[in-house]
Order: C-alpha cells, then structure tokens, then sequence
C-alpha cells in the first residue's frame, strides 16, 4: 500500500494513528539527532521526524534523500510541539518507523515552492515541475471546479454537451485558420476551428434545442497576456429564444459561478449598455465599471478661445480624477508620456486643478480664465479637490486614448478593487465595420448575427448603421464572452453575405452547407460563448491566462516544453504532398 492518507489529511485528531504516506521530499532540515522532511503531494505538506536514537539507520538514510525524490514513509502521528499555523497539517508531524525511496530525483532547476527562484521561461520548460508549485496547481483545480460548475448548471437548464469536429473548414471569427494537410486528399487542407459556430447553429437545426460544449478553439493571430493560439470556449446555443431570453440564462449561470465558487452575490439583471454610450462614456466596448471617472465631451464647451490644439480637434473631452488635483508636476508628465505611448497614441495632456483651497489652475491658463475652466469642471462634474485630464483629436481614437488614461488613473487611485465584480452586457453593436485598407465592410462579430430587424432597411441606404442583435458580457473591464441572435433566413443571409462582400459563389462554397440547412426548417435561435480561460483568470485574480492553462504556449506561439512547432522529416512532407519554402 502506497498510502493510507494524503499529504493534506492529517490533524490533531488523527493523533496516536499508524499511517502511510507517500510524496516529494520538498526540503529536509537536518538537526543532528533529528532529521525533519517536509513531504509533499497536490493536497499539502506533512512533517516527518527521523530520530538518530531510535533509528540511527533509518535516519542516516533520510539525510541523504534529495529535493523532490519521492518516496513512502510509515509511522504513527504525534500532535507537533512547535505547531507551523501556516499549514492545514501544521498541528502534526509523523514519526517515522519505515521509509523507502520511490525515485530518486536529479536537482530541480529551480525551488519547487509557494515562490519560486525560477524565471518564466525554465519554468515553461519544466511546466510539470511548476505545476508541483502550489499557486500553480490551485488555479488548475479553480479551473476544474469552474469547469464542473458550469456543467452542473447548463445540465440543470436542459442543456446537452455535444462534441463537434476540430478537422472542419474556415469559420469565420475574424482570425487566421490553422490548417491541416490531408494525407488522403493530397492538396487538400482542413482548418481547425476558430470556433463551432455553424456547427451549433446546425444543432439547432437539427431540433437540439440547448447546446454546450467545453471547447478547444484555435485562432492563427498575435498573442498577448491575453490570448493563447488555442484556447476554450463555453460555448452554447438555444432555440426559439430572443435576446433577453439569452441574456437571462446566462446571468443565471454568471451568478451560479461567483455564488459557488467566490461566494459572492451579484445582483440581477446586470446593467446593458448599448455600444454606443459604452464608447461615449468609457471610449471601449468593454467597460471597467468598478469606478465612475466617465468621460465627457469638452468639445462645444471649450471651443473658441483661440487654442488650436482644441479649435482645430473634431472633438475634446475630458476625465475627472477624484481627489487628485495635489498632483505633482512629475505625476503631470508622467501621465503626459503615458497618453504618448504609441498604443495609446495620444499628442498630448491638458491637466486642469480645481484645488481644495477654491483656486483653479491649468496647463491652459493662458487661453482660458479661471471662469472658462469652471464651466468645464461642470460638464465633467468636477469637485473641489479633484484634477480634470482633458485630450482632444480625432473623436474615436480620443476616447480610445481617454478610457486607457481612464482605466490608468482607475490603478494609480486604487480604484479597482480585485475583490469587486460589477458585470454587464453590452448591446447593439454595429452589425458592419468598414475596413479603410480592403475598402469592405466585415462583420463586428461574425456572419451569421442578425441586424436588429427594425434596421434591416438601414442595408441599403446606410450599412454601417445597420445595429446587430449582439451582445458582449464584460465583468470588470475584461470582455468574458459574446454571442448573438443568429439569422435563420436564407434570404437574410444572402443580403448579410453580399454586404459583406462575398460573391454567391463565394457563399455557396464556403457556407452552402448551411445555406442547405437553413432551407430545411431551421428555427430562430441564438447563443453565445465565453472565453473559459479568461473567466477562470479573471477569478483567480490574473490578466494572464497563460497561468490558469495547464500547458501553455508562449508568446512566440512555442511550447518550449515539448519544443513545438517543429519541422516534418522528408519523407512526411513528401506523403503529404507538401514542400517547404524558406
Ligand atoms: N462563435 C462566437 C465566437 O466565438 C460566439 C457566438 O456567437 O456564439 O465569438
């Protein structure tokens, strides 16, 4: 018998009792007469003693273990003198009478420990080293409870977990496809999905009424702290829904996920926003509304006083930073620099003091009276005390540039609260984006979203104002899923298809299946799907998913581990028919 409890198991109670435990040594403390050895496993960390008197063998035997060897040791349980209070285990330690070496193990590349002297990249090669460690094994058991959380739930609303194929073709998410070399079919390509999405939409089709799946998801675009090349979905699908029916169910499974695993309760129904105020008040479609700061528009108010930089700009605005008006001269410049960098891509700042002491001062002062500045402390709602940041520019990329000064302020005021969870929908995106390069318009989310159908006549005199029946759930200013009412139409979908600038030979090649399908008595239906590795990031306190994938790619798009993507030998790529251009 390997053990008759785990690492994590034993207490004060348990005291007297005979036991087997087996682990990895973690670190052994040698003290002359004693030898004490920390031995772990997933559920914790148990103290053994070797007594020199009692077993001087025995002892000798345990000095010379290493760290992370694994190994069995028996003995009898015995309530500690020196109680360790930072462990669950920490009232007792094992006297041990037996004990044998499992493995042996080389020295590990870096301590294997709550922290850890090891730098991302070794700890990426030796993942299952790291994953020992146990921050890193907490947030893949916080993704498994997730995970069995959301089954639980989806099954009690009569959903049904289906499996659809990864070797399909394109779907249409806005990335590039990975694809596959057919050895059968030689010239011939499968694409991994970017999502299921036609195939659910196929199963409601098909009279399967409410879909999941947990689901691998594949997109060929540049990573960040955010995003992995392949990543999993809830993904889910409903018939004979409309939108707030969509919404409902899924705030029902966004509450059953903070109630069971945080133990928080937010209220119902979340707020939704429309895609316009969002951008008008917080510049991003996905707002963080754990602090107010919104923005407002400066443009009328501050115009023509003779200052270019704001007469000339299509449009001003400005955020209001409660209690910052003591702002040095060195805070000033560095967000100056701030809204300079190129991804925020702001010309300058515009900082305006309304000082405690009733004094108004400003990087302004020569353009505009103490009066003038007062009138633009009203608009943004200003108080005494508070610093008013006002950029001006091109409307879009000023309020891009004002929501990220907004979100930067929100961090250096403390203003975002880890602990605080304030989710919302966001609505009626604009169907269409046009796309100045390629001169077409692209679908905001995905083809197959339907136009609100009060704007359906919007397609021929003004596409882009065409609204979609989408929506986005945002939980803290990190975009946690999105979905839509789809078009059931043939008809509809063809005009979707021709604005969005594919030829009806196009569409019949790439989506004629569905096209088919919809002439079979496909039913109204809808659905959505979240970023499972986000949620669980956003729960476990991280921005990074990186942390919360038990394998991870890194930004290079490598698994440094198994040293993939890696070339094919010869003769493989000769059976696929493929050759390699350098
Ligand atoms: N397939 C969509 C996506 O991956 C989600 C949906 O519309 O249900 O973003």
């Amino acid at each position: 018998m390997y053990r008759t409890h785990t690492c994590g198991d034993l207490r004060k109670s348990d005291a007297g009792r005979q036991v087997v435990l087996s682990g990895w040594v973690q670190r052994s403390r040698d003290f002359g007469g004693m030898t004490f050895v920390d031995l772990r496993d997933r559920y914790g960390i148990t103290q053994l003693v070797f007594n020199m008197e009692t077993d001087p063998g025995l002892c000798e035997k345990a000095r010379k273990l290493g760290r992370e060897f694994v190994i069995r040791a028996s003995g009898r349980v015995t309530e500690r003198s020196s109680k360790n209070p930072r462990i669950l285990t920490g009232d007792i330690e094992i006297l041990v009478e037996d004990m044998e070496v499992l493995n042996a193990s080389r020295v590990p590349p870096f301590t294997i420990e709550e922290n850890t002297d090891g730098g991302d990249d070794l700890r990426m090669k030796y993942r299952y080293l790291d994953i020992r460690r146990p921050p890193v094994k907490d947030h893949l058991i916080l993704r498994h409870r997730m995970a069995q959380e959301v089954r639980k739930y989806l099954d009690g609303q009569g959903f049904i977990e289906i499996e659809t194929p990864v070797l399909i073709k394109s779907t249409p998410e806005g990335a590039r496809d990975f694809v596959v070399p057919s050895r059968m079919n030689r010239g011939e390509f499968y694409a991994l999905p970017q999502s299921p999405q036609t195939f659910k939409q196929l199963l409601m089709v098909a009279g399967m009424d409410k879909y999941f799946q947990i689901v691998k998801c594949f997109r060929d675009e540049d990573l960040r702290a955010d995003r992995q090349p392949e990543f999993t979905q809830i993904d889910c699908e409903m018939s004979f829904v409309e939108r707030e029916d969509v919404l409902n169910t899924f705030e029902g499974l966004a509450g059953h996920l903070f109630q069971a695993i945080l133990g928080i309760q937010v209220p119902a129904p979340f707020p939704r926003l429309s895609y316009q105020e969002t951008m008008e008040k917080y510049g991003t479609d996905k707002p963080d509304l754990r602090f107010g700061m919104e923005i407002h528009d400066l443009s009328v108010v501050a115009r023509g006083k003779g200052f270019q930089v704001i007469d000339g700009a299509e449009y001003s605005g400005g955020i209001c930073a409660p209690g910052a008006a003591g702002y040095s001269r060195k805070l000033l410049d560095e967000l100056t620099e701030f809204v300079k960098r190129p991804q925020i891509g702001g010309r300058g700042l515009i900082w305006v003091k309304f000082e405690t002491d009733g004094n108004i001062r400003s990087s302004v002062d020569k353009f505009y009276t103490a009066e003038d500045l007062r009138k633009w402390g009203e608009c943004c709602g200003a108080r005494s005390g508070d610093l008013l940041l006002v950029m001006s520019g091109e409307t879009q990329a000023t309020r891009y540039a004002l929501g990220e000064l907004r979100l930067e302020m929100g961090d250096r005021l403390s203003l975002r609260d880890k602990n605080r969870f304030i989710p919302l929908w966001v609505v009626d995106f604009p169907l269409l984006e046009w796309d100045e390069e390629t001169g077409r318009f692209y679908a905001m989310h995905h083809p197959f979203t339907s136009p609100r159908l009060e704007d359906i006549d919007l397609f021929e005199s003004d596409p882009a104002k065409v609204r979609a029946n989408a929506y986005d759930l945002v939980i803290n200013g990190v975009e946690i899923g999105g979905g839509s009412i789809r078009i059931h139409d043939e008809r509809l979908q063809k005009t979707m298809f021709k604005n969005l600038g594919f030829s009806e030979e196009a569409a019949r090649e790439q989506f004629g299946f569905l096209m088919q399908a919809f002439r079979y008595g496909a039913p109204p239906h809808g659905g959505i799907a979240f970023g499972f590795d986000r949620w669980v990031a956003l729960f476990g306190g991280s921005e990074s998913i990186r942390d919360f994938i038990a394998f991870p790619k890194n930004t290079a798009g490598r698994d440094v581990m198994i040293n993939t993507p890696a070339p094919l030998p010869g003769e493989q790529l000769k059976e696929l028919g493929i050759r390699v251009i350098k």
